[in-house]
């Protein structure tokens, strides 16, 4: 069982059929915290009706200024317990990224998304991560304590790349794949996994239409691998039905 977990971008897409599924398994966790940019668009969200659950709207993941108060408003709802789970999942990508198209402008705002916003969003919350941690230290490694989920993609993966274009999301997702990497070295001593995820190529708005993967089919694999993370993930790349992926 998940006692709280975080999760951007959740008015669409993966992070709303993340939202969806918890609340839909035998032990939906005490505290989940939906966010997501804009509370006016973010319809399906109020309609899940979270209490006694905890939601928690509109954050940016980019407004890096507002994070100390997103933090404190994070410890109201959480009190001494900590955060078992943030989940990175808000990502971006823009359309026609070859070569001869792509701009400046489309690199720098996806790695912006995609790369600074989980590093900095996870800086500002390892504290409350570090607490869940010790607070569980009877429990076993993984979401019971703390974890950091990263949602990559294969497409960030450098070894399985052979397909041309997609710069600024390909690149993003790679650095974020090392932030991964990283992050598990250095938190290791604090009992937090550090992993990233590839959903699968799913039909949500950024996957299209073709994408043979349904979004239930996603993050029911997703939340059962957070359900059984371990030390043998810690700085691991897996699918979403738990299969090893290569960097
Ligand atoms: P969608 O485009 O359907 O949804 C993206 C979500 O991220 C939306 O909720 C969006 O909010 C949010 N988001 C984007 N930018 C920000 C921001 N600055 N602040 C807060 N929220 C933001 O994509 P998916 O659901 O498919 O993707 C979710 C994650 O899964 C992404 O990280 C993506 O890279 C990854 N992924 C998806 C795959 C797929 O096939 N679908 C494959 C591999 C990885 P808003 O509505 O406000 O824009």
């Amino acid at each position: 069982m998940i006692k709280s977990i975080l999760i951007t971008g959740c008015n669409r897409g993966l992070g709303l059929g993340l939202v969806k599924h918890l609340l839909s398994i035998p032990n939906p966790p005490d505290k989940l915290i939906a966010t997501c940019r804009n509370l006016e668009k973010a319809k399906d969200v109020q309609l899940l009706q979270l209490q006694p659950l905890k939601l928690n709207l509109n954050s940016d993941v980019t407004d890096f200024n507002s994070y100390d108060d997103f933090k404190l408003k994070l410890e109201n709802i959480l009190k001494d317990d900590g955060l078992n789970v943030l989940f990175n999942n808000a990502g971006t990508s823009p359309k026609s990224t070859k070569l001869h198209l792509v701009k400046p402008s489309q690199l720098v705002d996806t790695f912006v998304t995609n790369t600074v916003a989980p590093i900095m969003l996870t800086k500002t919350l390892v504290p409350l991560l570090k607490t869940a941690a010790q607070k569980n230290s009877d429990k076993p490694i993984g979401s019971q304590r703390a974890a950091i989920i990263n949602m990559s993609s294969i497409l960030g993966s450098i070894s399985e790349n052979n397909t041309e274009g997609l710069y600024p999301y390909k690149c993003s997702k790679a650095a974020l794949n090392m932030a991964t990497k990283t992050l598990s070295n250095e938190l290791k001593n604090d009992n937090i996994v550090a992993t990233s995820i590839h959903p699968g190529w799913v039909k949500t708005d950024m996957g299209g239409p073709k994408a043979p993967l349904d979004v239930d089919t996603s993050v029911k694999g997703i939340v059962d691998l957070i359900l059984t993370l371990s030390s043998d993930h810690n700085g691991g790349y897996f699918q979403y039905n738990g299969k090893a992926l290569p960097w």
